[in-house]
């Protein structure tokens, strides 16, 4: 990879002291652990949109489709005030080459889903989005995204980290000179990853490839980037994975001994079965590899698609 990877975060979570109270929201998880393979790239919309620390906190209010943001005791809409600022920013986050953002949850200003609006009487919902959070979104549509909440989910996390790395992939070989081999090389590449994530999806760009030359290059690109993103946003299962070994294990039927063979299935089979989290059958998938030189399977990024130091794998 060409550098670290380039992540816009709420500032408050990496324990800024921008929040309406002066307090932060401090991540150790993103700080300390996450924070070794990312660079950060800060954003707090309030404090940078003009608001003092401390501050009035902000509520979203009205029509759960389209709410005000208003202050929350002196009802004073910002509203205006605040997209001008957003439709701003985003377009400025554009030289930052980011490959992912992570939202500080229940936000007004930053909150990626399930913020709270309130109607006038004063009852909420959990329907609205942030402001920044919607514009951002808008904006970049393919870039992964993601709340502090959220990422405590295993499985949630793992999809998130994994579309960062993917995205650093993919945003290294657009800074290549663009050609139909260097994308062939890339989709090649992900085949095992793209296929653990959506079976279907991956007969549909396996077809855009093998038709590459009659495509413009442009048009290519750009097709490719949009399946490619769709693809890695739907999640996983043990299902989709056990399938993925299965279709390894077919690379590696002349080599393997009979009880090489057999231990491997047992594996999957374990795994499939939810006794044995994922790393295990990758751990041997990855010994075999190594074992008997498998050129094809060496190239996987399925097989080490992030650190294994975020030991990513051990919780699902
Ligand atoms: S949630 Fe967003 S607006 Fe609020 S303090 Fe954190 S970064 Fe700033």
């Amino acid at each position: 990879m060409n550098g670290k990877i380039r992540l816009g975060i709420s500032s408050c979570l990496l324990g800024e002291r921008v929040r309406w109270d002066g307090a932060h929201k401090l991540d150790r998880y993103l700080t300390d652990t996450l924070g070794k393979f990312v660079e950060y790239v800060p954003v707090c919309p309030e404090v940078e949109c003009g608001f003092g620390i401390p501050r009035e906190p902000f509520r979203q209010v009205g029509d759960p489709d389209s709410p005000r943001l208003i202050t929350s005791r002196t009802k004073i809409d910002y509203t205006d005030r605040m997209n001008r600022w957003a439709r701003k920013r985003v377009i400025e986050l554009e030289k930052e080459d980011l490959c992912g953002f992570i939202f500080k949850s229940r936000s007004p200003s930053s909150g990626m889903e399930r913020v709270k609006v309130y109607s006038e009487k004063g009852v909420p919902v959990k329907k609205g989005v942030g402001r920044f959070a919607k514009a951002f979104m808008q904006h970049f549509p393919l870039l992964p995204v993601e709340e502090d909440g959220r990422l405590h989910d295993p499985i949630l996390r793992e999809n998130f980290i994994e579309r960062i790395f993917a995205f650093k992939r993919w945003r290294d070989i657009l800074d290549e000179k663009q050609s139909r081999g260097n994308l062939v090389d890339f989709h090649t590449r992900h085949k095992m990853l793209i296929l653990s994530h959506g079976p279907q999806h991956h007969r549909v760009m396996g077809k855009l490839v093998a038709r590459a030359k009659e495509v413009p290059l442009k048009d290519l690109y750009e097709e490719y980037q949009k399946l490619f993103m769709e693809t890695l946003r739907l999640k996983t299962t043990s299902k989709k994975n056990a399938n993925v070994l299965s279709h390894i294990l077919g690379y590696f039927k002349k080599y393997l001994s009979g009880d090489e063979k057999q231990e491997l299935l047992e594996i999957i089979d374990l795994y499939r079965q939810g006794t044995v989290p994922l790393i295990v059958p990758i751990t041997l998938v990855n010994h075999y590899v190594r074992k008997y030189n498998q050129p094809y399977l060496k190239e996987q990024y399925y097989l080490h698609p992030h650190p294994l130091e975020l030991q990513l794998r051990n919780h699902v």
